[in-house]
């Protein structure tokens, strides 16, 4: 069973959003998306970050 995992904490962020038991690395972006937009004010993920958080996604 796939279970992919991202925290912010992963990317240097202070927040405790975790993403858990995702079924793919993109269902964990798409997840993060949406945090990244309500939490950090990010209207789109910028190419550097996304490639951060693709870096720090656990399977
Ligand atoms: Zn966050």
């Amino acid at each position: 069973m796939t279970n992919y995992k991202f925290k912010c904490k992963d990317i240097g962020m202070k927040d405790d959003f975790e993403v858990k038991g995702a079924a793919s690395k993109e269902e964990v972006m798409q997840i993060a998306a949406v945090h990244a937009k309500a939490e950090h004010g990010m209207e789109t993920v910028p190419a550097d970050v996304a490639a951060k958080i693709s870096a720090a996604i656990k399977s």
